[in-house]
């Protein structure tokens, strides 16, 4: 099979779509992959590494000619889908549901495409689940920008002027980035606690070394490790018991969602103002609207003495090994594709199907 891997077109995205051993595991497998020049200079792989495993670095155009599957981080901008090779496979986090006129312009031009956003959390989909690797390292990241951010260090540090005792860290929603946020949190010396509306993580969280504050009566499970929506009297439960202890920390990390839901607001302007002057919160679900009221995705703003940052990128702002897990995503998810190294794509296929947003000249999203 031929593969292209795209230099990534959206404004600040450092990420690459393959590094340089994901290159060789597809060389090795007998596969051809073009790599269009610099794709991966800003995550920290030259073309000379490229190269060395195997690949080839070539122009835009080159790398496309003749390609059967095009892999991407991102959906690349619409001047470049013009120049996808029809027949040929886009592989990447194309927002599906934001992108009606390309992934039309896509079936049109008898290119099909699938979505990363849409493998499905299964066991056999598990080593290529992009949104779960790529929200562990936001995780990761979130606790990091907050604790720089902080007027005070983490963890407690005795001097001979005296002792500080440490932060208090306060992770809402325990899913797969809050679960790294915890950990990150913790091995910078704070004394974290954590909520989430699935009591089944409670265990996840104390195994960490963070307490869970507990809500009674709250309980929303839903299917596949995602949790429901709230009913009004839960909210309201829940709200109060987030907005009493959010008086008593100094970091605060939100990562609450339900998927296909706006996130659910669990940070009122009302509950910002009766927070320490100087703390700061990381609003993780910026994107789909904020868990905290006053939160403008892409920005840092200051509410009274709190900063709340709500970065959109986290994942970009460690490419190397985003871009690393993310490759290798993206070598499970072609394994499964090309067993026998031909591309095959059956909409009947249970993590093909799910994936599938553009096929045989429709849109199937
Ligand atoms: P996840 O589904 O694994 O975890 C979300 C958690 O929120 C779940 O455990 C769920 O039970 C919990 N939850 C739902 N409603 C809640 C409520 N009302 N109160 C408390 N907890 C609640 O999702 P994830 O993969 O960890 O992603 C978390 C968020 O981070 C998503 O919004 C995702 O889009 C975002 N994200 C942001 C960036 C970035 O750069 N900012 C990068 C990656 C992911």
């Amino acid at each position: 099979m031929r593969i292209a891997v795209l230099r990534e077109t959206a404004r600040g995205e450092r990420r690459v779509a393959l590094t340089p051993d994901g290159v060789a595991r597809l060389v090795k497998q007998g596969h051809e992959v073009g790599v269009e020049r610099g794709a991966g200079e800003a995550a920290g792989f030259l073309d000379g590494a490229f190269e060395a495993a195997g690949g080839v670095a070539r122009e835009r155009a080159a790398a496309l000619d003749g390609a059967e599957a095009i892999l991407a981080v991102q959906r690349p901008e619409d001047a470049l889908l013009e120049a996808l090779p029809a027949g040929a496979l886009l592989v990447g986090l194309l927002q599906p549901y934001q992108a009606g006129h390309a992934l039309r312009r896509l079936a049109e031009r008898g290119v099909h495409a699938m979505a990363m956003e849409r493998v499905p959390r299964t066991t056999r989909a598990q080593a290529m689940d992009a949104l779960s690797s790529q929200a562990s390292l936001a995780g990761y990241k979130a606790a990091l920008l907050g604790a720089a951010a902080l007027p005070r260090i983490l963890p407690m540090m005795t001097t001979a002027a005296g002792t500080l005792a440490p932060a208090k860290a306060f992770v809402v929603g325990a899913g797969v980035a809050g679960l790294q946020a915890i950990a990150t949190a913790r091995r910078l010396g704070a004394v974290v606690s954590a909520f989430d509306v699935r009591p089944v993580v409670k265990e996840q969280v104390q195994s960490l070394g963070a307490s869970f504050v507990e809500v009674p009566a709250v309980a929303a499970d839903g299917a596949g490790g995602y949790a429901k929506e709230l009913g009004a009297s839960e909210q309201e439960r829940v709200l109060a018991a987030v907005g009493a202890h959010l008086r008593e920390v100094d970091l605060v990390v939100t990562t609450a969602q339900v998927p296909g839901r706006p996130a659910p607001r669990l940070v009122t302007a009302a509950m910002l103002a009766s927070m320490r002057a100087g703390s700061v919160l990381v609003d993780l679900a910026a994107e789909t609207g904020g868990n905290c009221e006053v939160t403008r995705a892409g920005e840092t703003v200051r509410a009274g003495g709190v900063t709340v940052i709500g970065a959109v990128d986290l994942p970009s702002r460690v490419p190397l090994h985003a871009s690393q897990l993310y490759g290798r995503n993206l070598s499970a998810l072609l394994a499964h594709l090309a067993p026998q190294g031909t591309l095959a794509l059956d909409p009947a296929d249970e993590i093909a199907g799910a994936m599938l947003v553009v096929h045989a000249g429709k849109v199937v999203a």
